[in-house]
């Protein structure tokens, strides 16, 4: 059986001609898939009786088991699912009142099981690289969410590096951003990189609204080397052309996220090597992130938030400071990991 979330638009539309079937039918699929919601094929009363059992018999439309949940239903929530190959993946539902009084809510999606990346204060890092998600599963956390909350932006900032399973997470924001779909606008959707270069050009090209956000963490490259063993091949330098790249390409600003950890990367050096290198960047936003304590690590929080903040600040950096919500529930940035997985360290 194949999950029929794996296929574009075009890719359907090819299905149904090969089937001698209409080419709306893709249409009424995607209608039935991402706006109705359903689940399964039976529910799709549009389509004859013989090709709906005929797809039910090669497709599913959804393959996830909830495992648990985790937070509270107004802030953060966290999702655990089990995929078909009994893998367990998380997702994060962030909750956040806008000033309008409304509720905006942002899905934090995982791209990978495990990552191979090794980040030091990830805990996604630490289980290893096991496997891609599939498009389908990647959008399938959106459509299980979104069963019973509606999503108004998506982040790649779950469990795995997106730009190194870079086709099929491209794959998922062309299908949820399909205008005959789901129609999610792609400045809606963020991708988060820990910095992969080639990829990030291609998604530049290729994906010219997404936005982008990069983990730099530090801006000196023996540092960034120590905390990000998986990014050591890439030079900062040509991190940051890749990154003017996609600023001059796109219009669009970039964020670079710094996650603050105490007498690593928080003195007034580190922030004036960082005022340095982004002085080169066109549209740029720094998010300085409170690093919140994971038991395999031995680091600690930063208490130099306020000044690090001020320099970057008295150098005309755009810079906000994040308590990543839902710490309390494991599910802040780098704090992602199933910990009820089997494929898991013992030493989460
Ligand atoms: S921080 Fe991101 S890139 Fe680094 S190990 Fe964790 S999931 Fe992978």
């Amino acid at each position: 059986m194949k999950d029929i979330k794996n296929l574009t638009f075009e890719e359907l539309k090819t299905y149904f001609i090969l089937q001698d079937e209409p080419e709306y039918r893709a249409n009424e699929i995607f209608r039935a898939i991402y706006i109705n919601k359903v689940k399964e094929f039976k529910e799709i009363t549009t389509l004859p009786k013989s090709l709906r059992e005929k797809l039910s018999n090669e497709f599913y439309i959804r393959g996830f088991k909830k495992v648990s949940t985790l937070g509270d239903t107004n802030k953060t929530q966290k999702f655990l699912f089990e995929l078909k190959d009994k893998r367990l993946i998380e997702t994060v539902l962030i909750k956040e009142n806008t000033k309008k009084g409304k509720f905006r809510n942002t899905l934090c999606v995982s791209s990978q099981v495990g990552c191979a990346m090794g980040c030091k204060f990830c805990a996604t890092g630490k289980m290893g690289f096991i496997r891609n998600l599939s498009a389908g599963e990647i959008i399938e956390q959106l459509l299980y969410i979104e069963d019973a909350e509606k999503i108004q932006n998506i982040v790649f900032m779950g469990m795995g590096e997106p730009l190194a399973n870079y086709e099929n997470v491209k794959k998922a924001i062309e299908i949820i951003s399909d205008p005959r779909g789901r129609a999610l606008g792609r400045r809606k959707i963020v991708v988060s990189t820990s910095g992969i270069i080639d990829k990030i050009y291609k998604l530049t090209n290729e994906l010219k609204s997404v936005r982008l956000a990069v983990s730099l963490h530090s801006a000196f490259q023996e540092k960034r080397n120590f905390l990000m063993p998986g990014l050591k091949i890439y030079k900062i330098e040509d991190l940051m052309q890749a990154i003017s790249y996609y600023t001059q390409k796109t219009g669009n600003t970039v964020t670079i996220e710094y996650l603050l950890i105490k007498d690593l990367n928080d003195g007034e050096e580190d922030a004036k090597q960082l005022i340095k290198l982004l002085r080169k960047i066109k549209f740029v936003k720094v998010n300085l992130i409170h690093y919140n304590p994971v038991p395999f690590a031995d680091f600690e929080s930063s208490k130099k938030e306020k000044l690090f903040f001020g320099i970057l600040k008295r150098a005309g950096i755009n810079t906000t400071i994040r308590f990543s919500k839902g710490s309390e529930i494991s599910a802040a940035c780098g704090q992602l990991a199933t910990k009820e997985s089997p494929i898991n360290l013992n030493n989460l």
